[in-house]
């Protein structure tokens, strides 16, 4: 037994040194290549720490980022473009879920203090478009962008990757947090941590009663724990990982084409006339 036990860790350490870093992901790159390499843009994945129904991880907002985002800046940098993924802020504006246990919210206010930390970092050391790669419906870079963008040379942009693909094209389900496309996309990207579907929750959403904010054309925060009972809202019982990988291929193919184009860009040059 203990001879097995010692054979599996020097397999498992043989796997580990052929396991090829990737230049593009800075948390597997060392200061040799980081040093040698003229990154253009930087890529920050963005997710957050929650509850996803019962069949999903808290981290799936992380996992489903640090996946599309490196798999968008491989295809990126085959084609010649300096892209570096940094590592994911895993924490979230949950403001809605302080009541659901190990919901662990980031407030809008320090979000923008860390990404601005972050901008500046990279200001000064000459990387000069920064992406962030958001995976949460509740951060709302925007605003955050739209302060910080005049006092820093740093081209900003976001892009949320669950809007960035044809949705109606692949799912049949409505929804928004571990739903039909989220849970299709985990079984892609980490089909180890996706519990059999017969022990998801039906994800089914409580509605506003009040007409205004049922119609959408008034807005205010859901407060989770009244809206949805397994934390879901949303049926993920149609999920697939075959729809999971069109839609990730999707995301990855058209962020990949907006890397290499914002790569070679000049940021003084954005406009043309139509
Ligand atoms: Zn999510």
């Amino acid at each position: 037994m203990q001879e097995a036990a010692r054979w599996q860790s020097a397999a498992a350490s043989v796997i580990f040194r052929r396991m090829p870093t990737r230049p593009y992901i800075l948390a597997e790159s060392t200061w040799k290549t980081v040093d040698a390499t003229p990154y253009e843009v930087a890529v920050l994945p963005w997710g957050a720490t929650e509850a996803h129904n019962y069949h999903l991880p808290y981290a799936t907002d992380n996992i489903q980022c640090d996946a599309l985002a490196a798999e968008a800046a491989r295809r990126a940098w085959e084609r010649g473009a300096k892209v570096v993924v940094l590592p994911c802020v895993p924490f979230g504006v949950n403001t809605g879920q302080l009541d659901i246990k190990l919901c662990l919210n980031m407030n809008p206010s320090t979000q923008a203090a860390l990404f601005s930390d972050l901008t500046h970092a990279l200001e000064g050391q000459g990387i000069h478009k920064l992406v962030v790669f958001n995976g949460h419906g509740g951060n709302d870079f925007r605003q955050i962008i739209r302060e910080l963008q005049p006092r820093t040379r740093v081209f900003l942009s976001l892009i949320n990757w669950y809007k960035v693909g044809d949705r109606s094209s692949i799912f049949t389900a409505a929804g928004d947090h571990a739903d039909e496309l989220e849970t299709s996309v985990m079984m892609h990207v980490a089909p180890n941590l996706v519990r059999p579907l017969d022990e998801a929750g039906e994800g089914r959403e409580r509605r506003w009663n009040i007409g205004a904010l049922r119609e959408g054309w008034a807005w205010a925060p859901r407060r989770w724990t009244q809206v949805s009972a397994d934390t879901g809202t949303g049926n993920p019982s149609q999920a697939t990982v075959e729809k999971g990988a069109r839609y990730a291929d999707e995301v990855a193919s058209k962020v990949a084409d907006y890397l290499v184009e914002l790569a070679a860009a000049d940021p003084a040059r954005l406009y043309a006339d139509a």
